[in-house]
């Protein structure tokens, strides 16, 4: 079997205590291919008993864990960071089985960008450390930068390996423990990751793992007393909630939520570049992307214009089979996500939307809906306003700047944004104002460890990736040592 065809995944059981077992309750949850909406595996459905066992277990990993010089914890990382390299191949297909991404994705996009991160924050743990300060007392002052303790890490359905490595590469890095609770419905990964960082070096009981549903595995890890810290990333509902409850038991978290993102192709932008980076933006990963740009706004003279070319380019954009490596657009990664689509096209059109192409689901097994464009829409219409997470585009016009920037802030999310521009000045002045908390300028997508990510309103706070994401996993302590001469 080439490592590149569709993979047959072993039933999947809990990670705990380094130990591999079932549910205590024996309960189980299906894996569904999208592309074909068949069962392909099961994993266990942990309940609060098993998230019970993993945050005593990570609390009792803690010590020793936090005490492992920050230098060993790194090497550890790097190994992990090998590792995934050297397993890319099978990581991508799982990834592409269980969410029904494009294998032309997954490897660069998902693995390496993995293997990246565990190796960025490995090397930058280095570099953290607390200061000396100076005071006017007769004291030795300074910082120690400390972990936070037992990191509760909750991710979503569609960047299960990225994101997962995004809250884990930094914890682990700090001296945290984890416990990791992956979507519902895209597991695979993230059990894939438990054996390959316990081969990497890392000791049991430091990463658990407990699939299940979100309100039977996700909310006891939330209320659970022995988690110091919340790590979320999904919709901005289960957020909320998630957000509430953390903060009525006092425990920091942060908090990557949903986006919106405007994508302002202004008259002066290069038409050929802004129509691919447009077509990027909406349908990268089927549009199940947070940091997508389903909303374009136009300058009006390119309007027309850029209709036409849609109407035309769109069509030819490759639906198919996520392991052919010609698709562009897979299925979307689960029925509920499709039907979720479907409604927001269905109420598109009875708010008098235009379709400019697509708008259906496709005729074939499996959860694919067509890359849609929509026109015609005032600015408070509800697919102007809500998340869709599909392949869908709406598009409006605009007259000035002003007006493309108080479009592009007009919904309650802010995430990302993009614009298209030659104009230099423009560019920053633009950027500047803008409600998101990363802009991208005559390109899409364009993501690095380096850089961090996050949202502001209702797309949360805190950010991910660079220093910034290293910061919420560790917490400040001051010692001030006496240096009066003592009798
Ligand atoms: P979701 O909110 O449905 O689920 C996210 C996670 O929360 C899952 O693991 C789920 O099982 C869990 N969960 C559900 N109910 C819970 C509860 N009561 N207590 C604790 N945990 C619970 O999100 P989703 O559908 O998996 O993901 C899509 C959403 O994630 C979109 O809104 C997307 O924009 C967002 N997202 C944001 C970012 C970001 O960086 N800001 C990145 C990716 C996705």
């Amino acid at each position: 079997m080439s490592s590149l065809s569709r993979p047959e995944p072993d039933p999947g059981q809990l990670y705990i205590d380094g130990r591999w077992r079932d549910a205590a309750d024996g309960g189980r949850l299906d894996v569904v291919d999208p592309s074909t909406g068949q069962v392909v595996t099961t994993v266990a459905a942990g309940t609060g008993k098993d998230v019970d066992d993993a945050v005593t277990a990570a609390r009792a990993a803690l010590p020793a864990w936090r005490d492992t010089p920050a230098r060993a914890r790194g090497r550890i990382l790097n190994r992990a960071a090998a590792l995934i390299r050297e397993h890319a191949d099978e990581l991508a297909a799982l990834e592409s089985l269980d969410v029904g991404k494009p294998i032309g994705l997954c490897r660069p996009v998902d693995v390496l960008t993995a293997a990246d991160v565990y190796e960025y924050y490995a090397a930058l743990v280095q570099t953290v450390g607390g200061e000396h300060r100076t005071v006017a007392l007769p004291a030795h002052a300074y910082t120690r930068r400390e972990p936070v303790g037992v990191v509760a890490a909750i991710t979503p359905f569609n960047f299960p390996l990225v994101l997962s490595s995004s809250k884990l590469a930094p914890a682990l890095a700090a001296g945290n423990t984890v416990v990791h609770k992956p979507a519902d419905d895209t597991p695979l990964s993230a059990l894939f990751m438990a054996d390959l960082l316990t081969d990497a070096g890392v000791p049991a009981g430091v990463v658990n793992v407990v699939t299940g549903r979100g309100p039977d595995a996700g909310e006891p890890l939330l209320r659970h007393p022995g988690v110091d810290k919340v790590a979320f990333t999904g919709s901005t509902a289960v957020g909320r909630h998630a957000a509430a409850t953390a903060g009525a038991a006092l425990k920091p978290v942060t908090m990557e939520l949903g986006g919106n993102a405007a994508n302002i192709v202004f008259d002066d932008a290069d038409v050929e570049r802004a129509v691919g980076t447009v077509i990027k933006a909406f349908v990268f990963n089927t549009g199940q992307f947070c940091m997508g740009g389903p909303r374009l706004l136009v300058a009006r003279s390119l309007y027309d214009t850029f209709l036409g070319i849609l109407a035309e380019a769109v069509p030819g954009v490759p639906v198919g089979d996520p392991f052919d490596p010609q698709t562009v657009i897979g299925p979307m990664a689960g029925e509920r996500h499709l039907a979720k689509v479907q409604e927001y096209v269905r109420r598109a059109r009875a708010e008098g939307a235009h379709v400019v192409t697509g708008g259906d689901r496709l005729d074939r097994p499996g959860f694919y809906h067509q890359p849609t464009v929509l026109s015609g829409l005032p600015g408070d219409s509800t697919v102007i306003q809500e998340e869709i997470f599909g392949p869908v585009l709406t598009v409006q016009p605009f007259d000035t700047e002003d007006e493309a920037i108080a479009l592009a802030n007009g919904t309650p999310y802010g995430l990302a944004a993009g614009l298209q521009t030659r104009d230099v000045a423009r560019a920053h002045r633009v950027a500047a104002r803008l409600d998101a908390g990363i802009v991208w300028v005559n390109d899409w997508a364009m993501l690095d460890p380096a850089m961090p990510f996050g949202g502001v309103k209702s797309s949360g706070f805190g950010r991910e990736y660079g220093p910034e994401g290293l910061e919420p996993y560790t917490r400040t302590k001051s010692v001030l040592v006496s240096l009066e001469v003592t009798a």
